[in-house]
């Protein structure tokens, strides 16, 4: 795979004369066709086919990156560091099932393929690793650093976590021994009180928040030239917090933000702060956990900074399918009526979310997942109309990370026919999140290297700095400010595709495969 400071290597060019491939770069001019529907004055709706012309521009040198993760030594941190050192080394250990071999499963861009084209002879499909659609970095590149309120080092964290095989954890340990997380904001009032007994790697100053903003800024830049690193991007992966109250005045706006956490003001959460940190070094920060750490005031800060941001609340297990399902039933013409959702999970997260607050926070990103798909839909559903829809989580210790997760879908067939459909999901839940948290993290860094322009413009300029390209990956995306949320999981990897396609001046793949339906 591609070095750091080169240009990667294609696996494909394009042969295009709207496509030019330089040492530095590849643009493309690229037609981006939508339509637009109008009301006629006798209300019948109006559809014109909509041309806009872009160019965008992908650079191809291949930063050195390094991915900085709040809650380093939690369960998720500590699995996603062991996976990507037992990649790095090629690793393969012994299981009572055979021997198995270090992978990237269940990432989207490591492990899925999307079609390229056809075979100029055969007509068969030909299809590449997403990775391959442009020139990313590979997640075995990735220098891995981050914070933790508990002091632990990784290996003992990894053990703490009890995800992995001890003899793939023999294999890593030495190497995970040496990372130590460095100490964090804890503000007690936002984690649940069960938290207290790990928090013994924590900033001093108590709620000086103005302080600890200014620790985090100075620990990212020490990793970054500690590790010659070219860019940095910062996760959260952190327990979950309660929603912040959103107070005039105080986390309204950019500049009382600001004003707040130079005052200490209580309400601003630590994960805000890291937020805020990461803005103000322009880092990419992203919110693994469903609390509202973007409130309005830090997305006017990333605005304003030009900062890029993503979010909320990995989508790892039940609001995958949830997303997947649910997509297809409407789609297919069957009204959904209730969703009823059970989960009961024995690691730190589930004793976290044992206390109603930081439930709360899962119960809201959990809960508006549907929305799209129904609004889409007015035959089945009648204006505001919705399926019920519950969601339940209780903290089993017993099961450790192997989360439940059992899911009631209940719809009404044809003629008043009902169907149930009934699943049960068990399985390592930080096995689930760790390829996410590599997604999120290639994907925002790809992000940073592509621009565009009109055709009328001079400059290139960055997308808008709210990435809600990393839908795909998260179960309540963030949208700019007044754009729709879109939770149908295809229709957010086709967005994913598509715009990388875009890059390197590929139309979307339309499925038409008209070259084998015409006579
Ligand atoms: P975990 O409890 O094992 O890990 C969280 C870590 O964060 C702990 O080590 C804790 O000490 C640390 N921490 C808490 N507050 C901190 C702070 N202010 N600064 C730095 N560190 C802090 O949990 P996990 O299973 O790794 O999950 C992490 C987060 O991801 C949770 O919020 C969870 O809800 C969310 N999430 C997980 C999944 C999944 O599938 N695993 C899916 C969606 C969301």
């Amino acid at each position: 795979h591609g070095q750091a400071g080169q240009p990667q290597g294609d696996l494909f060019t394009v042969n295009s004369p709207h496509v030019v491939y330089t040492d530095e770069s590849i643009t493309s001019s690229y037609v981006y066709r939508t339509t637009k529907v109008t009301k006629t004055p006798s209300g019948n709706l109006e559809a014109t086919p909509f041309e806009t012309k872009y160019d965008f521009k992908v650079e191809r040198c291949i930063p050195k990156v390094g991915l900085m993760l709040v809650g380093w030594g939690g369960n998720n941190g500590s699995t996603v560091t062991a996976g990507i050192i037992a990649n790095r080394k090629n690793l393969s250990w012994p299981t009572r099932e055979g021997t198995q071999k270090a992978n990237y499963y269940g990432s989207v861009l490591m492990s899925s393929t999307v079609k390229l084209g056809n075979d100029g002879i055969t007509g068969d499909d030909v299809n590449v690793p997403f990775h391959k659609l442009l020139p990313m970095i590979h997640p075995n590149d990735l220098v891995l650093g981050g914070w933790d309120i508990s002091s632990m080092n990784l290996a003992d964290a990894m053990d703490r976590a009890q995800v992995l095989e001890p003899t793939l954890k023999l294999l890593v340990r030495k190497e995970m021994e040496q990372m130590k997380p460095l100490p964090s904001i804890y503000y007690p009032d936002f984690i649940a009180s069960n938290q207290g007994d790990r928090a013994d790697n924590v900033l001093p100053g108590g709620s000086a928040r103005q302080e600890h903003l200014d620790k985090i800024r100075t620990d990212i830049r020490d990793f970054k030239l500690k590790n010659a690193l070219d860019k940095v991007i910062v996760l959260w992966t952190a327990n979950t917090e309660r929603y912040a109250d959103i107070i005039p005045g105080v986390n309204d706006t950019a500049n009382n933000i600001l004003t707040a956490i130079k005052a200490g003001h209580d309400e601003i959460s630590p994960s805000s702060i890291f937020a805020a940190a990461c803005i103000l070094e322009g880092v990419p920060f992203i919110n693994g956990s469903p609390q509202n750490t973007f409130v309005p005031g830090i997305i006017s800060l990333a605005e304003i900074h030009k900062s890029y941001i993503g979010g909320d609340d990995f989508k790892s297990g039940q609001t995958k399918m949830k997303s997947a399902l649910v997509d297809f039933l409407i789609s297919a013409g069957i009204k959904l009526t209730s969703i009823a959702s059970y989960n009961h999970l024995g690691n730190n997260d589930g004793k976290n979310l044992a206390e109603q607050k930081q439930f709360r926070s899962k119960e809201i990103s959990k809960s508006n997942v549907v929305d799209d798909m129904v609004a889409a839909n007015h035959i089945l559903y009648a204006e505001g109309e919705h399926p019920d829809h519950t969601v339940v989580i209780k903290y089993m210790p017993a099961v450790g990370d192997h989360k439940r997760a059992l899911d009631e879908y209940y719809g009404e067939l044809f003629m008043g026919g009902r169907q149930t459909i009934s699943i049960f999901n068990v399985c390592e839940d930080s096995l689930l999140a760790s390829p996410l948290i590599i997604d999120l993290a290639l994907v925002t860094e790809m992000m940073t290297r592509i621009s565009w322009k009109n055709s009328s413009d001079d400059e290139y300029r960055n997308f808008h700095p709210v990435l809600s390209i990393l839908s795909f990956m998260l179960k309540a995306p963030l949208t700019p400010p007044g754009t729709p949320v879109v939770n149908a999981l295809a229709k957010q990897r086709n967005a994913l595709c598509n715009i990388f396609r875009a890059c390197v001046g590929l139309q979307p793949e339309s499925d038409m495969t008209l070259e084998h339906k015409l006579l």
